[in-house]
């Protein structure tokens, strides 16, 4: 039995301040509030206890990406996400050439058998070159039940997510088809009416990618595919809350309309995410990073669109919380919304007993110091 005491630890419930955590192994044995318990304990005075973040768009970090170079290189960006709070990801392919994302689910589905990511998420190729952020529209696809299930069986079970734009035609037999597979639909890259997106979510989408983002802007006569993706109950919504991305008063208004319970922070982290300005490839596209901000390279003359994030989720959990929203909060919409998201809420995503023990121990800045994956420390406090 390991003991964790002192800190503040955000819980499902509020947060203890002071709490402890006993862990058996790797599973949370309890919980509790106050003072540290007449035994041995890591001592976590003056730091917070988050559970470990769980991030369901990240295409890379740490200069190694899930989109192009080796098997190893795809492991870097997980470890490098790992070493920095986030213990469980999806790895997130952008649009590229069919064979192209075979073969990259393929290599991306070992990284699943070993544990190493929690599954794919399919960012194309069924999107809107209208919407297309920095995503390539030559191989943008009309969506296709067939071309969905060659890409479903080159993942061999890993696909949790894919991104789809409503609008095109094909596009609701595919949300079905998903549905069935056992696939998180998500809207997004998308120039859909509020109509045609709830039309959508009647045939099964549950999720939004990167809300506002990639969609048409919010009209108050045609609210567009954020109006109708806030307004539905069983939808979630992602945010980039990275302080780029979004207007603080947009991540605070997505929040209050979403609840603690429908809102998802990710990272949609790049090569870049921990790396410093400079040249880097986002699938086929080049991007450069000026201050932190990745944008696209081939709009010479005009900033390019915004190509993916430079930031960890922990970075976003910090921006979040800089911006007015609550930690507790904050912690739901880092973790526990998206495990239950995955299908994981009966086994990470929340400090309470029961669930895996992977948490992450951050500063009084919210910077993370110590990270623990099923009981084992990755980066000791
Ligand atoms: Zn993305």
């Amino acid at each position: 039995m390991l003991l964790l005491a002192g800190g503040r630890v955000v819980t499902p419930g509020g947060v203890l301040s002071p709490g402890w955590i006993r862990l058996d192994r790797s599973v949370i044995d309890a919980v509790g509030s106050g003072g540290v318990p007449d035994q041995p304990a890591v001592d976590l005075r003056g730091q917070w206890v988050l559970p470990g973040l769980v991030d369901l768009h990240v295409h890379g970090g740490g200069g190694a990406s899930f989109t192009e170079g080796t098997g190893d290189e795809a492991r870097q960006a997980a470890a490098f996400h790992r070493g920095h709070g986030t213990t469980t990801m999806l790895a997130s392919l952008v649009t590229a050439p069919l064979a192209e994302l075979e073969a990259r689910a393929a290599l991306l589905a070992g990284l699943a058998d070993d544990g190493l990511i929690a599954g794919l998420h399919l960012e194309g190729p069924f999107l809107s070159p209208a919407r297309r952020g920095a995503q390539d529209p030559r191989h943008m696809l009309a969506p296709d039940v067939g071309v969905f299930e060659r890409l479903c069986a080159a993942a061999r079970g890993h696909l949790r997510v894919i991104t789809l734009a409503p609008e095109l035609p094909g596009a609701l037999e595919v949300v079905k088809a998903a549905t069935q597979a056992g696939v998180t639909v998500a809207v997004g890259h998308t120039d859909a009416t509020a109509d045609v997106t709830l039309a959508a979510i009647d045939a099964g989408v549950t999720h939004a990618t990167h809300l506002f983002n990639g969609m048409r802007p919010f009209h108050h006569r045609e609210p567009g595919a954020v109006g109708a993706l806030l307004d539905r109950d069983e939808v979630t919504c992602e945010i980039i809350a990275d302080g780029v991305h979004l207007h603080d008063i947009a991540i605070r208004l997505a929040a209050r309309a979403a609840g603690p319970g429908r809102l998802v922070l990710v990272s949609d982290a790049m090569a870049a995410a921990g790396m410093p300005d400079g040249r880097y490839q986002l699938g086929s596209k080049r991007v450069t990073v000026t201050g932190g901000v990745a944008r696209r390279r081939e709009d010479p003359g005009q900033p390019g669109a915004i190509a993916g994030s430079t930031a960890t989720l922990a970075d976003v959990v910090r921006h979040a919380i800089v911006a007015g929203l609550p930690v507790p909060d904050v912690a739901a919409a880092a973790s526990t919304t998206p495990a239950r998201v995955l299908g994981l809420g009966d086994r990470t995503g929340a400090l309470r007993p029961g669930l895996a023990a992977d948490l992450v121990v951050c500063d009084n800045d919210f910077r993370p110091r110590a990270v623990m994956r099923q009981g084992e420390w990755l980066v000791t406090p």
